[in-house]
């Protein structure tokens, strides 16, 4: 360890603010440390090692900016601490992603080294799959090579004609030797030059599909990517409302085509690439002429590490990747375009510590590299909504009609209550028989069929027979039913009960404990409307015609891949499953769409409830339809007239927006004011109440202009054996919570951990 040396003079110093990487948030910066002089050259984003603290700990950080040389610190300079060393790994992140970082730490109240830690795959900070190769190369002067003999010249020449450096091996064959030894002699003696070079080993990462050529585009695909182009090179927000089916896809293709042929590089995000593997397909496959970089959760560690050095290094023009995408490495000064398909995916929002949103952290990266962003869904979120309607900072764009060839899907709503009262026969009915009628046909005709339940297990209720014995099984340790699942036989009788919170598990009780009775369970979930297919539909054979697609049976995307590619070929006849099977899928031969129920998402405790309804029915509904034959999509509900339901099943987005913004504006509500969750967590009730109540107070204390609520108890009051509630903070606008919370971290009051969470723009409201 390099402590201060007085033999140094402290004034020549090179003097930089490190960023830790641990939950320190005093200074909203980072600690001040001196560089020695071997390493006084490492830039703003290096990775290095720093003391802290009294015990010298050797801890993470990073370079977050170099100061000037006579730049006051207010630090007494004898006390600065040295820079252990740089990181093995080496990293150096781009300045616009320290920016990013930094904004980022900022926005979401997390401390910078922590958000910067968040940005670097553990892959490559631990350097998997990376190999030092020695390469071989000509020196700047060759020796004098009058001693050498003539094939040693020979291999010279060889080299001096053909691309350096190259393996020696290589060298070897292409200079006719069968050995690499002369060769080695001849470094040895400064003929040759032996360089080292790093590469990172993975396996080949398929691009999926065929070259693909470019359809016709429509006179208003053509519009939007005219519009879009004129902004190439500097900042604007655009969003792109397309109905499914609309195309898209093909407005991003020639976006990133011109990209690219604009010598920049560009970002697309995707809700989550493994359940879009056929978008990711199409693209690459279209793309032939870019190199396209993969970032997403079916790669290998060391094939996240080759993707993500690729694009250090400048060695892609396109990166396709879920939510953390957003932090590739891209050199700076190069980015050129961003793109969020799906922009209305809840999926965006990251669920720990920094809890961004993608589609808004977008905004931000494209903003700080001066290019344009796309925002693309059929059902725009009606914050992209507002920005592009009332609010006007986004340019929109329509995709109104399907893409030529395209049905529009008719949309079937069926009251469910009215329904089970037709049923003679008892036993669960979660087909009723509109849809049971309708796939009966859709199969005859040698269709295909979707079947959306958002919910995965047999039941989510279990309580006891007597109705007069108010028994029901909860969890022990989380304020929250449990939920009954088969087991992988599919046997009811060895059922089990799993807690989908905090996933504790137990054998389904035989008994009830209060009174003696027997017990019984009931609700929905996707193994019973499994078990009810194969009863009214007896040619259908699970895990052959039939698949069911849910987080149970789907556990790696190779198991979802393999799903798709066996409905795709005709083989499974039912793909019935929770929201995974609801986005981005195109298949043509889906006639039929099914939604078993349309309120599992309409009755949350969120004030979103509807604007996830609506976009869970059109995205589903969207699936239908995409060949030549006609698609149906039959929606059941106990409450078939709520708007989101009933206008989804028009597609109707502009007259639900509208609706729905107003009630959004009388409650003061986001979009229109912009709103933090503080969450504390304790396994104390009444720890968790007073902390909350002396956190709440404190911060009235500064809120200004910002409305705090609270504190109250969370919706779901315990979770994994601790107690939950939470502090709301409302402001018109978002500066307003930046600055309270700015505050409350400058007073050391948010210290994020099991204890505290931070969500601001929070998605989940639980
Ligand atoms: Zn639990
Ligand atoms: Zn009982």
């Amino acid at each position: 360890m390099t402590l201060f040396s007085p033999n140094i003079d402290c004034v020549d110093l090179t003097l930089v603010v490190v960023a830790v990487e641990r939950a320190v948030d005093r200074s909203p910066d980072g600690l001040t440390y001196a560089l020695p002089p071997k390493l006084s050259e490492l830039p703003e984003g290096a990775r290095v090692e720093v003391p802290l603290g009294r015990g010298q700990t050797p801890t993470a950080g990073w370079i977050v900016r170099r100061l000037a040389a006579n730049e006051d610190t207010g630090i007494d300079r004898e006390k600065i601490k040295f820079v252990l060393g740089q990181d093995p790994s080496g990293v150096v992140l781009p300045g616009e992603l320290v920016q990013f970082a930094r904004w980022m730490s900022g926005y979401y109240a997390c401390p910078i080294g922590m958000t910067l830690a968040s940005i670097l795959p553990a892959a490559v900070r631990k350097a998997i799959g990376r190999t030092e190769r020695t390469l071989i190369d000509l020196p700047a002067e060759l020796p004098d090579v009058s001693k050498l003999t003539s094939r040693q010249r020979k291999a010279l020449g060889v080299l001096a004609t053909i691309p350096r450096p190259i393996e020696i091996g290589d060298l070897a064959k292409a200079a006719d030797y069968s050995s690499t030894e002369p060769l080695k002699r001849l470094i040895v003696s400064g003929h040759l030059l032996a360089v080292k070079k790093t590469a990172v080993e993975a396996g080949f990462i398929a691009r999926a599909g065929n070259i693909a050529k470019a359809p016709v585009a429509t006179a208003e695909q053509l519009a939007a990517i005219t519009a879009i182009s004129l902004d190439f090179g500097r900042f604007a927000q655009h969003l792109l409302f397309g109905v499914t089916g609309s195309g898209k896809t093909e407005v991003y293709i020639r976006l990133l085509e011109d990209c690219v042929k604009r010598g920049k590089r560009a970002i697309l995000l995707v809700p989550e690439i493994a359940l879009t593997p056929q978008t990711v397909g199409r693209i690459s496959a279209r793309l032939i002429d870019a190199k396209v970089a993969v970032l997403h959760s079916g790669l290998t560690e060391a094939q996240r590490n080759q993707q993500w050095t690729m694009l250090a290094e400048g060695g892609a023009d396109v990166v396709v990747g879920a939510r953390s995408a957003i932090f590739a490495p891209i050199p700076d000064d190069s980015l050129g375009l961003v793109i969020v398909d799906e922009e209305h995916e809840p999926g965006y929002k990251q669920d720990s510590a920094p809890r961004y949103h993608g589609r808004d952290a977008s905004i931000r990266r494209a903003q700080l590299a001066k290019c344009p962003i796309v925002l693309g869904s059929a059902t725009p979120s009606l914050e992209s909504y507002l920005n592009a309607t009332e609010r006007k900072i986004s340019a929109l764009h329509r995709l109104s009609t399907r893409a030529p060839g395209l049905n529009t899907p008719k949309v079937t709503v069926v009251d469910f209550a009215a329904e089970r009262k037709e049923i003679r026969d008892r036993g669960v009915h979660l087909i009723g028989p509109t849809l049971r009628a309708s796939m009966a046909k859709t199969l005859d005709d040698g269709g295909q069929v979707l079947l959306l339940l958002n919910r995965r297990g047999y039941a989510n209720y279990i309580a006891c027979t007597d109705p007069r014995c108010e028994w029901m099984l909860t969890c022990s340790e989380c304020d929250a039913g449990m939920v009954c699942h088969l087991d992988s036989a599919g046997a009811q009788r060895r059922s089990y009960v799993r807690c989908h919170h905090c996933l504790a598990e137990q054998l389904l009780p035989k008994a009830c404990p209060d009174c003696g009775k027997g017990v019984t369970v009931f609700g929905l979930g996707t193994q019973r409307v499994e078990e009810e297919l194969t009863r009214l539909f007896p040619s259908l054979i699970e895990g052959e015609t039939m698949l069911r697609i849910d987080g149970d049976t789907m556990q790696t995307s190779a198991h979802f891949h393999s799903a798709l590619e066996r409905f795709g070929s005709g083989q499974v006849r039912v793909l019935m499953g929770t929201q995974m099977i609801a986005k981005g899928l195109d298949f043509p031969n889906v006639q039929l769409v099914g939604v078993i129920s349309a309120d599992t998402s309409l009755t949350m405790p969120d004030f979103r409830a509807s604007e996830r309804t609506f976009q869970l029915v059109s995205q589903v509904s969207g699936r239908a339809g995409r060949g030549e034959k006609a698609g149906r999509a039959i929606i059941q509900s106990f409450e078939p007239d709520a708007p989101a339901i009933r206008l989804a099943a028009s597609h109707d987005f502009e007259r639900f927006a509208a609706l729905e913004l107003a009630d959004r504006k009388n409650f003061g509500l986001p979009p229109y004011r912009r709103l933090a969750r503080l969450i504390l967590r304790h396994t104390s009730e009444t720890e968790c109440a007073d902390r909350s109540s002396a956190l709440c107070e404190e911060i009235r204390s500064f809120s200004g202009v910002v409305e705090v609520r609270g504190p109250s108890v969370c919706p779901i009051a315990r979770i994994a054996g601790k107690y939950r509630r939470h502090i709301e903070l409302l402001a018109d606008r978002a500066a307003d919570i930046s600055r309270v919370l700015a505050e409350a971290r400058t007073r050391g009051l948010l210290k994020l951990g099991e204890e505290l969470a931070v969500d601001v723009d929070p998605m989940s409201m639980v």
